[in-house]
């Protein structure tokens, strides 16, 4: 193992059992599914094609720029064909450092029918550290529209509801955050699903919104889509 990858070994290893965990738990199976984690400033480790996510072990984990060079990778390996969608949303959110791409069962089911009910706020806890989930209209797997789409979504949130085809989800903290989230958000699609099933699901009223707010900025959680010192959770969810 040459330099880039010995240097980064420790998140590589992070990065695959990750990995790992994600297929354990459904969300990606047979090739699908992606996942990167910002190291350095222009250094991302991501995992590479043509891969199980079960298989996946910190040997085969790339190391590419932002611009999309590989910097370094064992030999014959190259990069998820969506790392392009990864580094999109890295250059516009420099915050971001893990981002998984995954076809969680429920969460794909409300993207295959267009159920946007997690874009609303209807639970604290996803609130307070997800914010809203963004639906995105369909778009090719791996084109360049598709990394298009980030250029003015990737700051609205930090979960991405790709219409017909899965979810995209980041963290600013790391890879490991970024699965607790994926997984906190399906179980709340799978509670949302069922609320849809016995009853109607209720929104969080605005003045509740606002308490949740200040519970977020006592605990100096950032606000989702990063960046924005100005945002407020409200503002967050009255955007479409
Ligand atoms: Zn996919």
């Amino acid at each position: 193992m040459s330099g880039l990858r010995k240097r980064y070994r420790k998140q590589a290893e992070e990065l695959a059992s990750a990995s790992r965990r994600l297929a354990d738990l459904g969300f990606a199976t047979s090739r699908g599914g992606n996942l990167s984690y910002r190291v350095g400033e222009d250094s991302v480790l991501i995992t590479p094609t043509g891969f199980q996510k079960k298989e996946i072990r910190a040997a085969d984990i790339l190391v590419v720029r932002l611009d999309g060079k590989v910097e370094d990778a064992r030999q014959g390996l190259e990069p998820t064909s969506e790392a392009p969608v990864h580094l999109q949303i890295m250059r516009r959110r420099p915050d971001v450092r893990g981002i998984i791409h995954a076809h969680p069962p429920v969460l794909t089911g409300f993207a295959l029918a267009g159920i946007d009910i997690l874009s609303r706020p209807i639970h604290p806890e996803l609130t307070i550290e997800l914010g809203p989930v963004i639906s995105l209209d369909y778009t090719e797997p791996t084109s360049e529209a598709l990394v298009r789409q980030f250029d003015s979504v990737a700051r609205k949130g930090n979960a991405f509801l790709m219409k017909g085809h899965g979810v995209m989800i980041c963290s600013p903290v790391g890879i490991q955050r970024a699965l607790e989230l994926l997984e906190m958000l399906e179980m709340m699609a799978f509670s949302a699903w069922v609320a849809m099933s016995v009853g109607k699901v209720s929104e969080i009223p605005g003045a509740e919104i606002n308490k949740m707010e200040k519970i977020m900025r006592a605990r100096k959680l950032p606000m989702p889509g990063g960046l924005d010192p100005a945002m407020t959770l409200r503002r967050l969810y009255s955007k479409r």
